[in-house]
Protein backbone atom coordinates (compact mmCIF):
# COMPACT_ATOMS: atom_id res chain seq x y z
CA UNK A 1 0.00 0.00 0.00
CA UNK A 2 1.61 3.44 -1.36
CA UNK A 3 0.08 6.84 0.00
CA UNK A 4 -1.47 8.70 -3.21
CA UNK A 5 -4.01 11.48 -3.50
CA UNK A 6 -7.76 10.39 -5.08
CA UNK A 7 -10.26 11.94 -7.01
CA UNK A 8 -11.44 14.80 -4.49
CA UNK A 9 -7.83 15.67 -4.25
CA UNK A 10 -7.66 14.47 -0.56
CA UNK A 11 -4.49 12.67 0.66
CA UNK A 12 -5.47 8.64 1.19
CA UNK A 13 -4.99 9.24 5.13
CA UNK A 14 -1.88 7.90 6.91
CA UNK A 15 -4.44 7.38 9.92
CA UNK A 16 -6.34 4.82 7.51
CA UNK A 17 -3.16 2.65 7.52
CA UNK A 18 -2.15 3.37 11.03
CA UNK A 19 -5.52 2.18 12.02
CA UNK A 20 -5.11 -0.85 10.12
CA UNK A 21 -1.58 -1.85 11.39
CA UNK A 22 -2.28 -0.17 14.99
CA UNK A 23 -5.32 -3.42 15.01
CA UNK A 24 -3.18 -5.87 13.63
CA UNK A 25 -0.62 -5.56 16.50
CA UNK A 26 -3.40 -5.51 19.02
CA UNK A 27 -5.52 -8.49 17.66
CA UNK A 28 -1.53 -10.01 17.30
CA UNK A 29 -0.95 -9.37 20.86
CA UNK A 30 -4.66 -10.73 22.26
CA UNK A 31 -3.52 -13.88 20.65
CA UNK A 32 0.03 -14.18 22.07
CA UNK A 33 -1.45 -13.72 25.45
CA UNK A 34 -5.23 -15.65 25.39
CA UNK A 35 -5.15 -18.26 27.40
CA UNK A 36 -7.46 -20.17 25.79
CA UNK A 37 -5.76 -20.71 22.47
CA UNK A 38 -4.01 -23.77 21.42
CA UNK A 39 -0.26 -23.65 20.52
CA UNK A 40 -1.17 -24.84 16.57
CA UNK A 41 -4.35 -21.95 16.57
CA UNK A 42 -2.25 -18.98 17.88
CA UNK A 43 0.34 -19.90 15.62
CA UNK A 44 -2.39 -20.04 12.49
CA UNK A 45 -3.63 -16.78 14.15
CA UNK A 46 -0.52 -14.98 14.20
CA UNK A 47 0.71 -16.12 10.63
CA UNK A 48 -2.43 -14.31 9.44
CA UNK A 49 -1.73 -11.07 11.45
CA UNK A 50 2.14 -11.39 9.98
CA UNK A 51 0.17 -11.39 6.56
CA UNK A 52 -2.01 -8.86 7.18
CA UNK A 53 0.76 -6.72 8.53
CA UNK A 54 3.17 -7.25 5.22
CA UNK A 55 -0.10 -6.26 3.31
CA UNK A 56 -0.56 -3.21 5.20
CA UNK A 57 3.25 -2.36 5.05
CA UNK A 58 3.14 -2.59 0.74
CA UNK A 59 6.75 -4.13 -1.22
CA UNK A 60 9.81 -3.18 -0.08
CA UNK A 61 9.17 -3.33 3.94
CA UNK A 62 10.85 -7.10 4.86
CA UNK A 63 9.73 -7.76 8.22
CA UNK A 64 10.44 -11.77 8.93
CA UNK A 65 8.09 -13.43 11.12
CA UNK A 66 10.36 -13.62 14.03
CA UNK A 67 11.04 -9.55 14.19
CA UNK A 68 7.22 -9.80 13.99
CA UNK A 69 6.83 -11.42 16.71
CA UNK A 70 10.06 -9.55 18.46
CA UNK A 71 7.80 -6.01 17.79
CA UNK A 72 5.11 -7.21 19.69
CA UNK A 73 6.26 -6.46 22.76
CA UNK A 74 7.95 -3.01 21.66
CA UNK A 75 6.47 0.40 21.72
CA UNK A 76 3.80 0.88 18.24
CA UNK A 77 6.47 3.37 16.89
CA UNK A 78 8.69 0.50 16.19
CA UNK A 79 6.17 -1.30 14.37
CA UNK A 80 5.17 1.12 12.17
CA UNK A 81 6.60 1.01 8.29
CA UNK A 82 9.27 3.81 7.29
CA UNK A 83 6.49 5.73 4.83
CA UNK A 84 3.80 6.44 7.12
CA UNK A 85 3.67 10.05 8.05
CA UNK A 86 3.32 10.30 11.84
CA UNK A 87 3.10 13.99 11.72
CA UNK A 88 -1.07 13.70 12.55
CA UNK A 89 -0.23 11.80 16.22
CA UNK A 90 0.97 12.20 19.70
CA UNK A 91 3.54 10.55 20.94
CA UNK A 92 3.52 7.14 19.86
CA UNK A 93 6.37 5.57 22.03
CA UNK A 94 4.44 3.11 23.91
CA UNK A 95 3.99 -0.35 23.64
CA UNK A 96 0.69 -2.03 22.71
CA UNK A 97 0.36 -4.78 25.86
CA UNK A 98 1.78 -4.36 29.15
CA UNK A 99 3.59 -7.01 30.81
CA UNK A 100 0.63 -8.81 31.76
CA UNK A 101 -0.26 -8.92 27.97
CA UNK A 102 -3.11 -6.86 28.78
CA UNK A 103 -3.79 -3.90 25.62
CA UNK A 104 -2.71 -0.51 27.14
CA UNK A 105 -5.13 2.00 27.74
CA UNK A 106 -3.26 4.16 25.41
CA UNK A 107 -3.31 1.79 22.35
CA UNK A 108 -6.68 0.83 22.92
CA UNK A 109 -7.69 4.44 22.81
CA UNK A 110 -5.91 5.08 19.76
CA UNK A 111 -7.42 2.30 18.03
CA UNK A 112 -11.12 3.46 18.55
CA UNK A 113 -10.03 7.28 17.93
CA UNK A 114 -8.50 6.31 14.48
CA UNK A 115 -11.54 4.42 13.35
CA UNK A 116 -13.86 7.04 14.35
CA UNK A 117 -12.14 8.78 11.95
CA UNK A 118 -11.52 6.40 9.20
CA UNK A 119 -15.41 5.50 8.64
CA UNK A 120 -15.30 9.04 8.44
CA UNK A 121 -12.65 9.53 5.92
CA UNK A 122 -14.86 6.31 4.14
CA UNK A 123 -17.79 7.63 4.11
CA UNK A 124 -16.06 11.08 2.38
CA UNK A 125 -15.07 8.84 -0.23
CA UNK A 126 -16.83 5.59 -0.32
CA UNK A 127 -13.47 3.73 -1.07
CA UNK A 128 -12.46 0.27 -0.09
CA UNK A 129 -9.19 0.44 -0.80
CA UNK A 130 -8.39 -0.83 2.67
CA UNK A 131 -8.76 -5.07 3.71
CA UNK A 132 -11.33 -5.57 6.45
CA UNK A 133 -11.37 -8.73 8.09
CA UNK A 134 -14.71 -9.59 9.84
CA UNK A 135 -13.51 -9.23 13.26
CA UNK A 136 -11.77 -5.71 12.19
CA UNK A 137 -15.31 -4.28 11.70
CA UNK A 138 -16.66 -6.59 14.75
CA UNK A 139 -15.19 -4.14 17.33
CA UNK A 140 -16.68 -1.47 15.76
CA UNK A 141 -20.13 -2.95 15.07
CA UNK A 142 -20.26 -3.81 18.68
CA UNK A 143 -20.69 -0.22 20.12
CA UNK A 144 -22.84 1.45 16.95
CA UNK A 145 -25.68 -2.20 17.48
CA UNK A 146 -25.61 -0.86 21.08
CA UNK A 147 -26.96 2.41 20.07
CA UNK A 148 -29.85 0.95 17.75
CA UNK A 149 -30.78 -1.42 20.65
CA UNK A 150 -31.34 1.03 23.05
CA UNK A 151 -32.76 3.58 20.56
CA UNK A 152 -35.61 1.18 19.59
CA UNK A 153 -37.35 2.01 22.84
CA UNK A 154 -38.06 5.62 22.46
CA UNK A 155 -36.24 8.63 23.58
CA UNK A 156 -37.29 8.55 27.13
CA UNK A 157 -36.69 4.86 27.37
CA UNK A 158 -33.08 6.16 25.65
CA UNK A 159 -31.87 8.03 28.73
CA UNK A 160 -33.30 5.66 31.38
CA UNK A 161 -31.13 2.28 29.32
CA UNK A 162 -28.13 4.29 28.93
CA UNK A 163 -27.92 5.61 32.53
CA UNK A 164 -28.37 2.23 33.68
CA UNK A 165 -25.52 1.02 31.07
CA UNK A 166 -23.46 3.86 32.06
CA UNK A 167 -23.98 2.98 36.41
CA UNK A 168 -24.30 -0.86 36.16
CA UNK A 169 -20.95 -2.15 34.00
CA UNK A 170 -20.63 -5.16 36.15
CA UNK A 171 -23.11 -7.20 38.02
CA UNK A 172 -24.67 -11.06 38.15
CA UNK A 173 -26.72 -11.97 35.51
CA UNK A 174 -29.54 -11.60 38.32
CA UNK A 175 -28.49 -8.56 39.20
CA UNK A 176 -28.62 -7.13 35.46
CA UNK A 177 -31.99 -8.40 34.40
CA UNK A 178 -33.50 -6.57 37.26
CA UNK A 179 -32.09 -3.61 35.39
CA UNK A 180 -34.84 -3.72 32.80
CA UNK A 181 -32.30 -3.60 29.98
CA UNK A 182 -33.24 -4.30 26.41
CA UNK A 183 -32.26 -8.19 26.50
CA UNK A 184 -29.96 -7.32 23.38
CA UNK A 185 -28.09 -5.17 25.69
CA UNK A 186 -27.32 -7.86 27.90
CA UNK A 187 -25.24 -9.34 25.02
CA UNK A 188 -22.93 -7.00 26.03
CA UNK A 189 -22.10 -8.39 28.99
CA UNK A 190 -19.26 -10.84 28.94
CA UNK A 191 -17.12 -12.80 31.75
CA UNK A 192 -14.62 -11.11 33.76
CA UNK A 193 -11.70 -10.28 31.58
CA UNK A 194 -8.93 -12.42 32.46
CA UNK A 195 -6.79 -9.32 33.43
CA UNK A 196 -8.80 -8.53 35.86
CA UNK A 197 -8.95 -11.53 37.90
CA UNK A 198 -6.93 -12.32 41.15
CA UNK A 199 -7.22 -16.78 41.41
CA UNK A 200 -10.72 -16.93 41.77
CA UNK A 201 -11.64 -12.61 42.40
CA UNK A 202 -12.03 -9.39 40.66
CA UNK A 203 -12.47 -5.96 42.17
CA UNK A 204 -14.46 -2.75 41.17
CA UNK A 205 -13.36 0.43 40.42
CA UNK A 206 -13.95 2.98 43.03
CA UNK A 207 -15.04 5.39 40.08
CA UNK A 208 -16.60 3.39 37.25
CA UNK A 209 -17.39 0.02 39.28
CA UNK A 210 -16.14 -1.83 35.73
CA UNK A 211 -13.36 -4.60 36.93
CA UNK A 212 -9.93 -3.19 37.77
CA UNK A 213 -6.60 -4.59 36.19
CA UNK A 214 -4.88 -6.71 38.19
CA UNK A 215 -0.73 -6.55 38.00
CA UNK A 216 1.56 -8.71 39.54
CA UNK A 217 5.15 -6.67 40.79
CA UNK A 218 8.49 -7.23 42.79
CA UNK A 219 10.20 -5.04 44.65
CA UNK A 220 13.34 -5.97 46.73
CA UNK A 221 12.38 -10.02 45.98
CA UNK A 222 8.98 -9.62 47.18
CA UNK A 223 5.86 -10.25 45.30
CA UNK A 224 3.09 -8.00 45.57
CA UNK A 225 -0.13 -7.06 43.46
CA UNK A 226 -1.15 -3.72 42.22
CA UNK A 227 -4.43 -3.52 40.85
CA UNK A 228 -6.17 0.04 39.48
CA UNK A 229 -8.85 1.11 37.13
CA UNK A 230 -7.81 0.91 33.06
CA UNK A 231 -8.78 4.54 33.15
CA UNK A 232 -5.72 6.14 34.34
CA UNK A 233 -7.65 9.62 35.73
CA UNK A 234 -9.80 6.51 37.94
CA UNK A 235 -6.66 5.43 38.80
CA UNK A 236 -4.64 8.63 39.86
CA UNK A 237 -8.37 9.72 41.76
CA UNK A 238 -9.06 6.36 44.27
CA UNK A 239 -9.20 3.43 42.12
CA UNK A 240 -5.27 2.57 42.51
CA UNK A 241 -4.47 -0.34 45.55
CA UNK A 242 -1.80 -2.74 46.07
CA UNK A 243 -1.92 -6.00 48.05
CA UNK A 244 -0.08 -8.89 49.20
CA UNK A 245 -0.46 -12.30 47.68
CA UNK A 246 -2.86 -14.91 49.28
CA UNK A 247 -2.83 -18.80 48.55
CA UNK A 248 -6.45 -18.57 46.90
CA UNK A 249 -8.27 -16.16 49.53
CA UNK A 250 -9.40 -12.99 48.42
CA UNK A 251 -7.02 -10.15 49.19
CA UNK A 252 -7.59 -7.55 51.54
CA UNK A 253 -6.61 -4.10 49.14
CA UNK A 254 -4.60 -1.12 50.53
CA UNK A 255 -5.17 2.31 48.73
CA UNK A 256 -2.42 3.29 46.84
CA UNK A 257 -3.78 6.62 45.10
CA UNK A 258 -5.95 9.73 46.68
CA UNK A 259 -9.03 10.57 45.46
CA UNK A 260 -9.73 13.86 46.60
CA UNK A 261 -9.96 16.27 43.70
CA UNK A 262 -8.22 19.51 42.91
CA UNK A 263 -10.52 22.67 44.63
CA UNK A 264 -11.18 24.09 41.46
CA UNK A 265 -12.52 20.86 39.64
CA UNK A 266 -13.98 19.68 43.33
CA UNK A 267 -18.23 20.38 41.84
CA UNK A 268 -17.98 18.47 38.35
CA UNK A 269 -15.30 15.51 39.86
CA UNK A 270 -16.61 12.07 40.05
CA UNK A 271 -18.23 10.69 43.14
CA UNK A 272 -16.24 7.70 44.47
CA UNK A 273 -17.70 4.59 46.89
CA UNK A 274 -14.26 6.39 48.64
CA UNK A 275 -14.00 2.44 50.27
CA UNK A 276 -11.45 0.15 49.80
CA UNK A 277 -13.62 -2.31 47.36
CA UNK A 278 -14.19 -6.02 48.43
CA UNK A 279 -13.15 -8.62 46.41
CA UNK A 280 -16.04 -10.11 44.57
CA UNK A 281 -16.08 -13.79 42.90
CA UNK A 282 -15.94 -13.85 39.08
CA UNK A 283 -18.16 -16.64 39.30
CA UNK A 284 -21.56 -15.41 38.60
CA UNK A 285 -20.38 -12.05 37.60
CA UNK A 286 -20.46 -10.78 34.08
CA UNK A 287 -18.64 -7.05 32.63
CA UNK A 288 -19.44 -4.86 29.82
CA UNK A 289 -17.27 -5.65 27.05
CA UNK A 290 -14.08 -3.40 26.84
CA UNK A 291 -14.78 -1.22 24.27
CA UNK A 292 -18.62 -0.52 25.41
CA UNK A 293 -17.21 0.53 28.79
CA UNK A 294 -14.17 2.84 27.61
CA UNK A 295 -16.92 4.37 24.88
CA UNK A 296 -20.48 4.66 26.96
CA UNK A 297 -19.09 4.30 30.57
CA UNK A 298 -16.23 6.32 30.57
CA UNK A 299 -17.57 9.27 28.98
CA UNK A 300 -20.99 8.48 30.42
CA UNK A 301 -20.19 9.32 33.60
CA UNK A 302 -19.08 12.68 32.95
CA UNK A 303 -21.90 13.61 30.54
CA UNK A 304 -24.42 12.27 33.89
CA UNK A 305 -22.38 14.23 36.15
CA UNK A 306 -22.43 17.64 33.82
CA UNK A 307 -25.92 16.99 33.77
CA UNK A 308 -26.83 16.65 37.07
CA UNK A 309 -24.45 19.50 38.37
CA UNK A 310 -25.90 21.92 35.67
CA UNK A 311 -29.50 20.82 36.89
CA UNK A 312 -28.84 21.18 41.15
CA UNK A 313 -27.60 24.79 40.45
CA UNK A 314 -29.78 25.69 37.92
CA UNK A 315 -32.95 24.64 39.89
CA UNK A 316 -31.43 26.27 42.77
CA UNK A 317 -31.68 29.65 41.04
CA UNK A 318 -35.08 29.18 40.79
CA UNK A 319 -35.00 27.83 37.29
CA UNK A 320 -37.47 25.59 36.08
CA UNK A 321 -35.02 23.00 34.54
CA UNK A 322 -37.47 19.89 33.66
CA UNK A 323 -37.83 20.69 29.46
CA UNK A 324 -34.80 23.37 29.31
CA UNK A 325 -32.04 21.10 30.56
CA UNK A 326 -31.46 18.15 28.24
CA UNK A 327 -29.37 14.72 28.46
CA UNK A 328 -28.68 13.01 25.25
CA UNK A 329 -31.70 14.81 23.33
CA UNK A 330 -33.19 13.50 20.37
CA UNK A 331 -31.71 9.62 21.07
CA UNK A 332 -28.42 11.30 21.21
CA UNK A 333 -27.46 13.65 18.22
CA UNK A 334 -25.46 15.39 20.83
CA UNK A 335 -24.98 15.03 24.21
CA UNK A 336 -26.38 17.97 26.09
CA UNK A 337 -29.09 21.07 24.99
CA UNK A 338 -28.73 23.57 27.55
CA UNK A 339 -31.93 26.55 27.20
CA UNK A 340 -31.07 29.28 29.79
CA UNK A 341 -32.65 33.02 30.40
CA UNK A 342 -30.35 35.63 31.33
CA UNK A 343 -31.60 38.43 34.17
CA UNK A 344 -32.38 40.77 31.30
CA UNK A 345 -34.07 38.05 29.46
CA UNK A 346 -32.10 37.20 26.93
CA UNK A 347 -32.27 33.68 25.94
CA UNK A 348 -29.08 31.16 25.12
CA UNK A 349 -29.24 27.69 23.59
CA UNK A 350 -26.49 25.40 24.16
CA UNK A 351 -25.90 22.04 22.37
CA UNK A 352 -22.70 20.04 23.79
CA UNK A 353 -21.05 16.76 22.63
CA UNK A 354 -18.68 15.65 25.25
CA UNK A 355 -15.54 14.60 23.59
CA UNK A 356 -12.91 12.19 25.78
CA UNK A 357 -10.46 11.43 23.37
CA UNK A 358 -7.00 10.55 24.46
CA UNK A 359 -5.07 11.28 21.30
CA UNK A 360 -6.17 15.49 20.43
CA UNK A 361 -4.65 15.27 16.98
CA UNK A 362 -7.16 12.57 15.87
CA UNK A 363 -9.79 14.23 17.36
CA UNK A 364 -8.98 17.57 15.81
CA UNK A 365 -8.62 15.74 12.43
CA UNK A 366 -12.12 14.35 12.82
CA UNK A 367 -13.70 17.28 13.56
CA UNK A 368 -12.54 18.87 10.58
CA UNK A 369 -13.24 15.94 8.29
CA UNK A 370 -16.53 16.14 9.38
CA UNK A 371 -16.90 19.91 9.21
CA UNK A 372 -17.57 20.80 13.18
CA UNK A 373 -19.31 18.56 15.14
CA UNK A 374 -21.41 15.58 13.14
CA UNK A 375 -24.22 16.23 15.37
CA UNK A 376 -24.35 20.03 14.91
CA UNK A 377 -23.17 20.84 18.29
CA UNK A 378 -21.83 24.18 19.04
CA UNK A 379 -19.52 23.61 22.27
CA UNK A 380 -17.13 20.75 22.48
CA UNK A 381 -16.80 19.81 26.04
CA UNK A 382 -13.91 17.91 27.77
CA UNK A 383 -13.21 16.19 30.84
CA UNK A 384 -11.51 18.54 33.24
CA UNK A 385 -8.28 16.56 32.99
CA UNK A 386 -7.76 17.42 29.78
CA UNK A 387 -7.52 20.94 29.83
CA UNK A 388 -4.07 20.65 28.11
CA UNK A 389 -6.24 19.63 24.28
CA UNK A 390 -7.74 23.05 24.54
CA UNK A 391 -5.59 25.30 22.79
CA UNK A 392 -5.50 22.75 19.62
CA UNK A 393 -9.04 22.48 19.89
CA UNK A 394 -9.72 25.69 19.95
CA UNK A 395 -8.03 26.51 16.70
CA UNK A 396 -10.12 23.86 14.96
CA UNK A 397 -13.08 24.40 16.63
CA UNK A 398 -13.21 27.75 15.86
CA UNK A 399 -12.74 27.22 11.82
CA UNK A 400 -16.64 25.36 12.22
CA UNK A 401 -17.96 28.23 14.32
CA UNK A 402 -17.54 26.01 17.52
CA UNK A 403 -15.60 26.53 21.32
CA UNK A 404 -14.14 23.98 23.02
CA UNK A 405 -13.94 24.40 26.77
CA UNK A 406 -12.91 22.05 29.58
CA UNK A 407 -16.31 21.01 31.62
CA UNK A 408 -15.83 23.31 35.11
CA UNK A 409 -15.63 26.09 32.50
CA UNK A 410 -18.36 25.40 30.36
CA UNK A 411 -20.65 24.59 33.46
CA UNK A 412 -19.71 28.13 34.99
CA UNK A 413 -20.17 29.46 31.54
CA UNK A 414 -23.64 28.64 31.66
CA UNK A 415 -24.42 29.62 35.06
CA UNK A 416 -23.16 32.90 34.37
CA UNK A 417 -25.41 33.80 31.58
CA UNK A 418 -28.10 32.55 33.87
CA UNK A 419 -27.13 34.89 36.45
CA UNK A 420 -26.52 31.82 38.87
CA UNK A 421 -23.57 32.50 41.15
CA UNK A 422 -21.30 29.65 40.89
CA UNK A 423 -19.24 29.43 44.26
ZN1 LIG B 1 -12.73 3.14 36.61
Amino acid sequence: MTTHVDDDGLTFSHFEAFRLINFTFIKACQTITAPDLSPRHRAEKLMRYHGDLLAAYGPGVPLSFGDFRQKLLGPIEGLLPPWLDRSGFDDLDFPVVDEEGCVTAIAFDLQWETAQLHRILNRLRRIGRMRFTEEQLQDEVDQDQMYEILKGRGDAQYVKDRTTLVECPAGTAEELNKRNLPLNAIGYYEAIPYHSIYHTWWFPCTVCKWPMKVSRRVTAGREYYRVACLYGRHADTGASFTFWPTTGDAPQLHPDSSDTPALHEAALALGTTGAVPEARPTEGYLALKRGVWRYTCVPGLYELRLHTVLRERLAAGQMDVEEAIMLWPMSDVYDHRIEVKGPDGSAYVFTVDVKDYSNVRVLAESLHRNEGDKGGADWLVVPDHRADQIPLLTVTCEKYGMKAVTMTEFAQLVCRSAGVVWE
